[in-house]
């Protein structure tokens, strides 16, 4: 079964990142060496990199640049509220150092100088797309857009699928 919504509301961003750590220092050897998640992870990737590859072909990056020039970027501050530690923990599996802090922006906890600073992204995030970019890239781009980041949330979804419940019985283990 997998997560219903991915979401830490109500937590301190830098607590949800440690428990991320955590998470990954205790399970990162095992998780390597599972039977399916390696190739999950795989398939998502190329799905990650596909859609930023269908992104920059239909132009998406010439808008948000025109935006983050005149400095009103859409990333907003609350949005790091939707990436629970098993969000992260994904991230950190497709090999971010998970140096977030660090990098943190004034807007979206994950905005960075260069942009969006997560590779595994939640839905909220890759489905919003304003109105300029709808306009530009019209009703046939945004439906190859949209069907691409469809693509990369199922791989999203398949590999939550079974993460969570090999998380869930270890953490039922480790009692
Ligand atoms: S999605 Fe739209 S509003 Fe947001 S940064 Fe890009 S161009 Fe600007
Ligand atoms: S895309 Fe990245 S930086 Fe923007 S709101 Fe989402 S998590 Fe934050």
């Amino acid at each position: 079964m997998a997560k219903i919504d991915w979401s830490s509301k109500g937590q301190e961003t830098p607590s949800v990142i440690e428990r991320a750590h955590h998470l990954y220092q205790r399970h990162g050897p095992a998780l390597t060496s599972h039977p399916r998640i390696p190739g999950l992870l795989a398939q998502y990737q190329k799905d990650i990199d596909l859609t930023a590859r269908r992104t920059v072909s239909l132009g998406v990056p010439a808008f948000c640049i025109a935006c983050a020039k005149r400095d009103c970027v859409c990333c907003f501050k609350g949005v790091e509220q939707r990436y629970d530690e098993y969000l992260l923990l994904t991230n950190l599996m497709l090999g971010d150092r998970g140096a977030w802090a660090a990098q943190a922006g004034a807007t979206c906890f994950y905005c960075g100088a260069a942009g969006c600073t997560l590779a595994a992204k939640h839905s909220f995030c890759l489905n919003f797309y304003c109105a300029d970019i709808k306009r530009g890239l019209g009703v046939a781009g945004m439906d190859v857009l949209m069907r691409q980041v469809g693509q990369e949330l199922s791989s999203q979804w398949e590999l939550e699928r079974v993460l969570m419940p090999w998380l869930w019985a270890e953490a039922e283990r480790e009692g």
